[in-house]
């Protein structure tokens, strides 16, 4: 169970991840949050590097969805100017989204990656729905109010992993 809370992958940005490499996993889409995993929380609009890395993946055919609990006006400003579809109030670590993401792009679940910032949402949320996961370091130090506590917990389980030796990485 407290598996499920492991992520497959872990990166220090979203720029670390390539459609190349997707690509030779067989990788066709990415379902990847919003805040604090492509820009900081409290960001309204993509970085023109980010900009980048959308035009990037186009390119070379991976979708992408962007799945977020945050609300639809926040979700629908950043993500409506480049053209990419998006799911707000997503209710992570909830299937449904991810399920409903999949059946909009046309891919199985084997063809796709969750990208996300938290362990409690978009690791166990990807996970549960049998996802291959990809946890990046939050682009910011600070975070929304609910996200507070859930890192207080997330913290909990990174130490646990850690000490049976079941991560790497640094903070
Ligand atoms: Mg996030």
């Amino acid at each position: 169970m407290i598996k499920k809370f492991l992520p497959d992958q872990h990166v220090k940005s979203v720029f670390e991840i390539s459609p190349e490499k997707l690509k030779s996993r067989g990788i066709k889409a990415i379902i990847t949050d919003l805040d604090n995993t492509l820009v900081e929380w409290d960001r309204p609009n993509a970085t023109p590097k980010l900009i980048k890395w959308f035009d990037d993946m186009k390119k070379n055919n991976i979708m992408i969805t962007i799945v977020s609990n945050n609300n639809e006006e926040r979700v629908k400003a950043f993500s409506e100017p480049h053209g990419i579809p998006f799911i707000f109030q997503a209710r992570k670590p909830m299937g449904r989204a991810f399920r409903k993401a999949l059946a909009q792009m046309g891919v199985k679940k084997e063809e796709v990656v969750v990208i996300g910032d938290q362990l409690l949402t978009d690791v166990f949320g990807g996970n549960r729905s049998g996802i291959h996961t990809i946890l990046v370091v939050p682009v910011a130090k600070t975070d929304g109010f609910i996200t507070k506590f859930n890192r207080q917990v997330e913290r909990i389980l990174l130490n646990w992993f850690r000490k049976k030796g079941m991560i790497q990485w640094e903070d």
